[in-house]
């Protein structure tokens, strides 16, 4: 039989529609999906430990008989001990809730047992090893195995065996790192680093496999994003705004002064605006810093020299308060302001778009609609996002493109972490607003646990009776029978019972826009008291009076989220509280929990955030349109990102467009990656 890598899982013996279908879930569809399907971990059954010589902690591999079984108690409850004994002793292997394993074992077999050994009392013991049957006495141990992520009904054991049976058409898989590059890397082949990340003999092999990988995903990304940029940027030619438009006139109109940070910001943005050159800047502040008004005045200059701007909000929501308040504020200077998004209406929307055509429009304020290929201006001048990390690279691009180099302005709350900010936005200019508006007394935050929950919610009610609002977050929408957390709306039926007396109301992501709109309306006025929502409120809302968040299963949100959420309150001149609850939290929960209630430091708490993912959970690369990434680390591999970007350049330098022939292979791989995300260009 002939195989290709292209072929389906299915063409593989053993494989059913069944099996196949759960491959699909975790991303495999074709054999060649299935080698590139890497190991979380390994289990190191190199060597077989006499029983004589383990020690406590160790995770060990013995190899024995099963002297003594007993069986106790039953079904869910049930136990089972056995006593498994080499030439040099005897160790109890425990189990629990297994209550067929003891028809399975056998006191006439060989078995192996595998976990780590641990101590009660003065024995040692293991607990739940994983085991297997040993034909011969004399065969070898196994050596390194590799742990693979799995899904509910693929097992551990499925997979290596099909990796086993497949790993031989390895050197099938095209190396598409020019030969120069590698060598100049030292890095592997491509076939080796592939059955060696499955199945490495020793540690140095592996390390070899790995660092290829890793390699491999940071320069993919790097050299993509690399591309896109160069589609989409020229920093040359841009427009120059007036240096005549003064924004004296303008911020005289905000009922406040600019805080310093601020003016220090709008300074380097002004500057910017008026070289020739186009601004990339990325404005960072945290949470209730102001950015919108600095936003605010850098979209005056636009106008007033004669230019349309955009302002792209990730959320429905926000892009409407943004227009709510920018609206008001900007009437009086006769700037046209307009909304869109996708529940404009069809009539309203051909008018904005004949208008915006027009030049009627000066600011056009929306969420992703306002990229969508129909919306085209006169003379785009300004482009700004807000909550950057919630679009794309990809996206940002977009609505570049509908102007003529325009000028970019970036705003985020959820600071970047610095690894992070290197790849996505190498080549941006950054701006931090590093100081609130005066009067902002600093959030307290508490964490409780189950038993504090009552207390927290009488204190929630304190605050409410004194004419304050409070914003109650769970994670889930509805109570589900497999996820074992609060809900919004579970909370929400309870509230007459926690609250009594309290006007509340529900907000979560499945409700109609309109409903939505209302109930954020309604809050905004102070009738309704306390919203019960799931993280939509997380972004950009903005209510002063609102001094009380309570979060609710806190250990299921990440630590820059937890941070979001908590920027809801202290807004105002009042103090605010953050309540974080927690029924069962993990030890990494515990951890974002310190952080949390020891720093409001965005920029720190956006690197710790970084750190705290494990391998393989997500990443954040996701959310800017990204892939993600399966090996590679970017809290571990700072220094591989180093050498990765400067190989990128390097390459990208010499042969730009990658049309030469050593690059083509590296170039079909970039635009198999990328291909669902965006085109990058080459
Ligand atoms: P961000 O977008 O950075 O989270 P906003 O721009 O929404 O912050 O500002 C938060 C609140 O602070 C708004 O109510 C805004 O009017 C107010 N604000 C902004 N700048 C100042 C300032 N310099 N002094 C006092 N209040 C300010
Ligand atoms: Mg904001």
């Amino acid at each position: 039989m002939s195989i290709a890598l292209t072929d389906s899982m299915e063409t593989l013996k053993g494989i059913g529609p069944k099996k196949a279908e759960l491959l699909r879930r975790v991303g495999i569809h074709t054999i060649e999906d299935l080698l590139c399907y890497y190991p979380r971990d390994y289990e190191d059954r190199r060597t077989i430990k006499k029983v004589a010589d383990l020690a406590e902690g160790e995770t060990a591999l013995i190899r024995g008989r099963i002297l003594m079984m007993v069986n106790n108690g039953y079904r869910r409850r049930s136990s089972l001990q056995l006593l498994v004994g080499d030439d040099t002793g005897g160790l109890p292997v425990l189990f629990f809730h297994m209550p067929y394993l003891h028809k399975t074992l056998s006191k006439d077999k060989l078995y192996e047992f595998y976990g780590k050994v641990t101590r009660r009392g003065d024995r040692l013991e293991m607990v739940h090893p994983q085991w297997n049957e040993v034909e011969d006495e004399n065969a070898p141990p196994q050596g390194i195995l590799p742990i693979y992520p799995l899904t509910e009904g693929l097992t551990q054991k499925d997979l290596r065996k099909w990796m086993t049976q497949m790993l031989p058409y390895a050197p099938l898989l095209v190396d598409y790192l020019p030969a120069e590059l590698r060598k100049k890397e030292n890095l592997c082949g491509l076939s080796y680093a592939v059955e060696n990340i499955h199945f490495p003999t020793d540690g140095q092999r592996l390390r070899e496999a790995r660092y290829r990988l890793v390699f491999d995903e940071l320069f993919m990304l790097q050299a993509g994003l690399f591309l896109l940029r160069s589609r989409t940027r020229t920093t040359e030619g841009s427009i120059a705004f007036s240096k005549n438009v003064s924004l004296k006139p303008f911020l005289q109109s905000f009922p406040f002064p600019l805080t310093k940070a601020q003016t220090r910001v709008l300074k380097e943005i002004e500057t910017d605006m008026e070289a020739p050159k186009a601004m990339n800047r990325l404005v960072q502040g945290d949470v209730g810093s102001g950015k919108t008004a600095v936003a605010a005045a850098a979209i005056y200059k636009a106008v007033k020299s004669g230019y349309q701007a955009a302002f792209m909000a990730p959320t429905e929501l926000l892009a409407r308060q943004h227009y709510e308040s920018l609206k008001s504020q900007f009437e009086a200077f006769r700037i046209a302001v307009a909304f869109l998004s996708g529940s404009s209406g069809a009539k309203e929307r051909r008018q904005i778009l004949e208008a915006l055509k027009e030049g009627k429009i000066d600011l056009l304020i929306g969420t992703h609609a306002v990229i969508q290929d129909t919306v085209e201006f006169a003379r785009l001048g300004l482009v700004i996002t807000d909550e950057q990390h919630r679009f794309g690279v990809a996206q940002r691009a977009r609505l570049v493109e509908k102007g003529q180099n325009p000028d970019v302005l970036v705003m985020t709350a959820t600071p970047i972490p610095r690894t992070l900010a290197v790849i996505l936005y190498g080549d941006l200019d950054i701006s931090v607003i590093d100081e609130l508006p005066p009067g902002r007394k600093p959030i307290e935050t508490t964490a409780v646990t189950a038993r504090g929950r009552k207390k927290a919610y009488h204190f929630l009610h304190q605050q409410v009776l004194k004419g304050r609002q409070a914003y109650i977050v769970a994670p889930l929408i509805e109570d589900s029978e497999l996820v074992d957390s609060r809900s919004a709306t579970g909370i929400f039926k309870e509230i007459e019972d926690l609250l009594p007396g309290v006007s509340a109301a529900l907000l979560h992501g499945a409700m109609k826009q309109k409903e939505k709109d209302e109930i954020m309306e309604r809050f905004q006025r102070g009738e309704i008291q306390v919203l019960v929502s799931t993280v939509v409120i997380e972004v950009g809302i903005n209510v002063p009076n609102s001094t009380v968040v309570l979060i609710e299963n806190t250990e299921r949100f990440g630590l820059a989220q937890l941070h979001q959420l908590r920027g809801r309150v202290g807004r105002g001149a009042e103090q605010s509280y953050c309540i974080l609850v927690s029924e069962h939290p993990s030890e990494v929960s515990k951890e974002r929990v310190r952080i949390l209630t020891e720093t409001s430091d965005g920029f720190l708490i956006a690197e710790k955030d970084l750190e705290l993912r494990g391998p393989g959970e997500f990443f954040g690369l996701r959310q800017h349109g990204l892939p993600e990434l399966k090996v590679a680390d970017l809290s571990r591999h700072r220094k591989v990102l180093l050498s990765v970007r400067e190989a990128a350049s390097a390459v990208l330098e010499q042969d730009p467009t990658l049309s030469s022939a050593e690059n083509l292979l590296l170039k079909l791989k970039l635009q198999k990656n990328f291909e669902e995300r965006w085109d990058p260009g080459i």
